[in-house]
């Protein structure tokens, strides 16, 4: 199992808003947690699932079911402007524009996200 630094503080980052959302809605049971990120941000989905487990064990969060959901990245050429997904993701940064062809320098619009999209508690 792949087990880092990197996606243990980025676990333990989504926990804190975690807690808070809980909180605010007097909730004391975590049933399920959506988490949205981008295929540029340099997360390993089953690393980050596996970070929150380790984390969550003994908590009232533990047990819950965690689900990682990718978002595609897109670019901006720097050649034309052009707005485009590109197709291999691990190398999005330098793909190629499907318009003028440019394949360095595009900006990205997005993909480097990670946010709680949805949590579902007791
Ligand atoms: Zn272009």
């Amino acid at each position: 199992m792949l087990f880092s630094m990197h996606e243990m503080s980025l676990a333990s980052n989504l926990l804190e808003m975690l807690r808070q959302e809980m909180e605010k809605h007097g909730a004391t049971r975590l049933i399920e947690v959506r988490v949205c990120y981008g295929l540029l941000a340099n997360v390993v989905p089953e690393s980050l699932e596996f970070a929150v487990m380790a984390l969550t064990e003994g908590t009232p969060l533990a047990g819950a079911k965690v689900t990682m959901q990718p978002i595609p990245p897109l670019l901006r050429c720097i050649g034309c402007g052009c707005e485009f997904e590109p197709g291999e993701a691990r190398l999005a940064v330098f793909s190629p524009c499907p318009q003028c062809g440019e394949d360095f320098g595009h900006s990205v619009l997005r993909g480097k996200e990670l946010y709680l999209d949805s949590i579902e508690v007791m």
